[in-house]
């Protein structure tokens, strides 16, 4: 056992950090049959138009569940899929899957103008195959580039900045929208904000929490609503759970919405008759 720097310099078998890493190498070796077996699904949660409304898109948030391992959050497995380059393979998956299900609504409903918001990590992002994934899930399913939206923290779209810029453009090109997910989460400068090819900014659910109740939290959701449309961006509020916060987004003329509120994420087959319902809600 090495004695430098006394007694409580030396690495110590630790049954919690052992423990920890059988997880994920258990884990690693599940996700890793996840796709072919069928065990990855989508659920959508409504995006509203905080006017009138309507739903004018919805974001696909990727599930996982396993015989073993039950139902498993994409914030446990989409890190792991990051470490281990699965998420390439995985992001395609999605892609594919969102764009195919929301032509599929399109048809149904005759909105040939709903979107799809797709997650994409850093990881995802800056593979060179990356935007012929694009195109091809495009292809694929016959969705309109204008009609899909791809969602990237501020944290990944700063990392590596030059080749982000690039890719961002690539695709803004193509017609494809771009968003800033949690908006305001990060620690972008407006300096960034102003080169970044964006069309629309999510703001993050951490200030739409306390929008009713918080005057610091309401200024801030007031100022990048006035920013975003200085700036020619839409903006939606992610995490609302309240009428009262679905009013105040109201006053505040920011244009879009979701959250537990208008409705929580759900599987295709509930979308389809919750955007049926509403349909003729409006009637
Ligand atoms: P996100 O992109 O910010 O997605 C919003 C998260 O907030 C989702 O969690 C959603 O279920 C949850 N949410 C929606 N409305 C409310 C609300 O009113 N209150 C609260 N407290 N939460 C709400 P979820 O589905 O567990 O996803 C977590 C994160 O995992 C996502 O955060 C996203 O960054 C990532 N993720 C999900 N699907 C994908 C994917 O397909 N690819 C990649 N790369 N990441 C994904
Ligand atoms: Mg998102
Ligand atoms: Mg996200
Ligand atoms: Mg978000």
């Amino acid at each position: 056992m090495a004695k430098k720097g006394g007694g409580n310099r030396v690495e110590r078998y630790c049954p919690e950090m052992n423990a920890e890493m059988m997880h994920r190498l258990e884990m690693d070796g599940y996700l890793r049959k996840a796709i072919e077996e069928n065990e990855l699904f989508l659920c959508y949660q409504p995006i509203v138009d905080v006017h009138t409304g309507a739903v004018i898109a919805t974001e696909a948030l990727v599930r996982w569940r396993n015989p073993k391992l039950g139902l498993v959050r994409p914030d446990e497995f989409i890190p792991l899929a990051e470490e281990t380059g699965l998420i390439h393979e995985i992001g395609r998956w999605v892609l594919q899957t969102a764009c195919r299900q929301t032509k599929q609504w399109q048809r149904e409903t005759g909105n040939d103008k709903l979107a799809i918001f797709v997650n994409v990590s850093a990881v995802q992002f800056q593979h060179e195959r990356f935007v012929d994934d694009v195109k091809q899930a495009l292809k694929q399913s016959n969705l309109l580039p204008s009609c899909l939206r791809l969602e990237l923290t501020e944290h990944s779209m700063l990392r590596h900045l030059s080749s982000t810029m690039r890719t961002l453009d690539e695709l803004k090109r193509l017609g494809v929208g771009i968003a800033v997910d949690d908006f305001g989460s990060g620690y972008s400068s407006f300096h960034y904000l102003k080169q970044l090819p964006a069309t629309i900014l999510k703001i993050d659910r951490a200030f739409i929490e306390r929008l009713h109740t918080n005057a610091s939290d309401a200024a801030i959701v007031k100022a990048i609503i006035t920013m975003g449309r200085g700036l020619g961006l839409e903006t939606i509020a992610e995490g609302v759970e309240a009428l009262e916060q679905l009013e105040r987004l109201r006053d505040l003329q920011c244009s879009y919405a979701q959250g537990y509120a208008l409705c929580p994420p759900l599987v295709a087959e509930e979308i389809a008759a919750y955007m049926t319902g509403r349909q003729m809600n409006q009637l």
